[in-house]
């Protein structure tokens, strides 16, 4: 069998389309959609932050592949029944979990625009690739951050780290794409702090440099870098005939949001001629906010950074960005060119130099559009406090554990990130792990609250990481309450199972 034995004449008196028959019903559709989706958003104040989705769901999600076509609007209801109700909450006022933004309204309705046009950002002369271009330079615009810098829309944090680390690596011997890491002279070594994101730790693996090549530098009390064991580090792998490349300062840690000394790293990464890449994924924006300039002044030192904008910048899912300082070693380092992605002095393409060139990514959607619409909704300003009042916001929690005596605070807040417990001194941390993470599935079961989790060397702690633009005052003061009293009547019901004496 092969095509040959498909009777084309024949299938073509009924061509087919995936477009709707009647697009006047689909009109309707499409308008009780976003109905639908504004009252969602709107509403989300008066919703759990969070609902366990049921068997019914989960058995609904479950059946087979469906052969026949089904009417649009039983497959709209479809969500809205079993699918909308569960959301993960991230678009909640009360939702701190991992570090997630929660979108917008505008957004969304942004990305319904980009899914229309449905534009591959690959190649080509057309409009969508100016955009791109376009948020770049705001965003280079909006951190301080060189305006020669090259740059690219990815999919988020991870895959920006993994962009630049590639540069990072194929920087320092022009001879890895052809000849790849087997040929390499020495093995290559790259430095970040104990609290850097796993992401990191994913891109050295993928990049074959193998785990071990990461050098973990211990931190301080306050979770940056230890500068000096950084510099031992690098010193001792020079000596033994290790390659020292790369330095990966933090601009807010996952777990704490702490800053790296990012301007003495930047000196070191100088002195020692290794590349310095900052990841910035939510902490980057700190840049924009006065009263923090100068700690994270050395942001704009780095040659490369990562960042995301689904975090603090509140767009919708996925949304991340990297930045190379240096364009000829961002290119270099993904450059290829087929015949059938050749540039064109005319015609389609003839538009700007392939985002390709940039990145894994050939095919790319419209994510541009989303940046482009919302930083034009909203302006710098009202994002520089936006970003200022989720720090404000931090510190009142902070201050509210402070002003508990149930409660402990376990780091320092030094962006918008707080760590606490319940806390009671006749429980061991053993006890205190286990209670702490009662009260936290209990404040998620209940819809009360969404924070997270870490730990903090053996120690179990709630986890606020606050980048929700919905967020109000009340909503920490509930969530303090509520900690202290499911931990009180945790105590009370006997959750510990030894005898101890409860206040
Ligand atoms: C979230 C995060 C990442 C990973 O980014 P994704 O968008 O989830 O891929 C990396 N580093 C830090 C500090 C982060 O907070």
């Amino acid at each position: 069998m092969s095509i040959d034995n498909i009777d084309f004449l024949n299938l073509l008196e009924n061509e087919e389309t995936l477009d709707p028959e009647n697009w006047d019903e689909l009109k309707t559709l499409g308008h009780e959609m976003v109905d639908v989706m504004l009252d969602f958003l709107k509403n989300q104040r008066k919703y759990p932050a969070w609902r366990k989705p049921g068997d019914d769901v989960k058995n609904f999600l479950s059946e087979s592949l469906p052969q026949e076509s089904e009417a649009r609007n039983k497959v709209f209801h479809d969500f809205v029944n079993n699918i909308l109700p569960y959301s993960k909450g991230n678009v909640h006022p009360r939702y701190w979990a991992w570090v997630e933004g929660g979108g917008t309204p505008f957004g969304m309705l942004a990305d319904m625009l980009a899914s229309g046009m449905n534009p591959n950002l690959g190649i080509g002369d057309h409009a969508a690739m100016y955009v791109e271009l376009q948020v770049l330079n705001w965003i280079k615009e909006f951190l301080g951050f060189s305006s020669e810098a090259s740059g690219l829309l990815v999919s988020g944090g991870s895959v920006a780290n993994f962009t630049a680390l590639t540069v990072a690596r194929n920087s320092i011997d022009a001879e890895i794409r052809t000849k790849g890491l087997f040929e390499a002279r020495s093995r290559l070594t790259i430095y970040g702090s104990t609290e850097t994101h796993s992401c990191v730790q994913k891109s050295i693996e993928t990049l074959g440099l193998g785990s071990d090549s990461f050098i973990k530098i211990p931190v301080d009390k306050d979770y940056k870098i230890d500068l000096k064991e950084l510099q031992q580090a690098i010193s001792k792998d020079k000596k033994r005939g290790r390659l020292p490349f790369c330095i990966v300062g933090n601009a807010g840690t996952v777990n704490t949001g702490a800053i790296d000394p990012l301007n003495e790293l930047a000196v070191l990464a100088k002195r020692e001629k290794l590349w310095f890449h900052v990841d910035g994924a939510f902490g980057a924006f700190a840049a924009v906010v006065n009263e923090l300039k100068k700690e994270i002044q050395g942001l704009h030192e780095a040659d490369s950074l990562a960042l995301d904008l689904h975090k603090w910048m509140c767009m919708p899912y996925e949304t991340g960005c990297v930045l190379i300082k240096n364009k000829e070693l961002h290119r270099k380092a993904f450059q290829l060119d087929p015949p059938y992605l050749t540039s064109h002095e005319r015609g389609l393409p003839a538009g700007p130099e392939s985002f390709g060139n940039y990145g894994l990514q050939l095919s790319r959607g419209f994510r541009a559009l989303k940046v482009w619409m919302s930083l034009k909704e909203h302006g710098s300003e009202k994002y520089k406090r936006i970003i200022k009042q989720n720090i404000a916001q931090a510190k009142y929690l902070e201050y509210l554990i402070r002003q508990s005596d149930k409660l402990e605070l376990m780091a320092p807040v030094s962006l918008n990130i707080v760590c606490f417990r319940f806390s009671n001194p006749e429980l061991t941390t053993k006890e205190l792990n286990a209670l702490n993470r009662e009260i936290l599935m209990t404040l998620h079961e209940r819809g009360i609250a969404i924070p997270t989790y870490t730990f903090l060397g053996n120690k179990y702690v709630l986890r606020v990481a606050n980048v929700n633009h919905r967020s109000r005052k009340e909503d920490f003061e509930m969530l303090v309450k509520a900690v202290a009293e499911i931990g009180n009547i945790l105590l009370e019901e006997g959750f510990i199972k030894r005898p101890m004496v409860v206040d």
